[in-house]
């Protein structure tokens, strides 16, 4: 784990130098909207300092509040009594794309499983 990478992108969307439609900020903590969307509602929760994956995470109070900000976002998007997907995708068969921590959260429609 370290501070912010000049390199990635989810680092610069982090720090306000790439725009993005944000919809929550915590001192340790980012949501934002996807910008290519599989759902009605797509939010990604990162942490601020640069964390390359899961397999890279280190800070368990890190991880509660990535995941407790994924829960709150979802809330005030409407979806906590009908429900919602929270994901993390892992590497490379994962299907992760950007190698900046990010959980992912769908809503607003019915999700399938098991998962392509
Ligand atoms: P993953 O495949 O789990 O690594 O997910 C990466 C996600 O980041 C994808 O759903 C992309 O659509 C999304 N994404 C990539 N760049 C941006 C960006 N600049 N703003 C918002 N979402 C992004
Ligand atoms: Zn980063």
């Amino acid at each position: 784990m370290s501070g912010s990478n000049q390199e990635c992108v989810f680092c610069r969307i982090a720090s306000g130098q790439v725009k993005a439609d944000r919809v929550l900020e915590t001192e340790d903590v980012v949501a934002f909207r996807d910008l290519n969307p599989q759902a009605p509602t797509h939010i990604l929760v990162i942490p601020r300092v640069h964390v390359a994956s899961l397999n890279e995470l280190e800070d368990p109070d890190l991880a509660g509040r990535v995941l407790m900000a994924a829960r709150q976002v979802a809330g005030e998007e409407g979806l906590a009594e009908a429900g919602y997907r929270v994901v993390v995708n892992q590497g490379s068969d994962g299907g992760q794309t950007v190698f900046h921590l990010h959980v992912h959260v769908l809503g607003g429609r019915r999700m399938t499983w098991p998962p392509g």
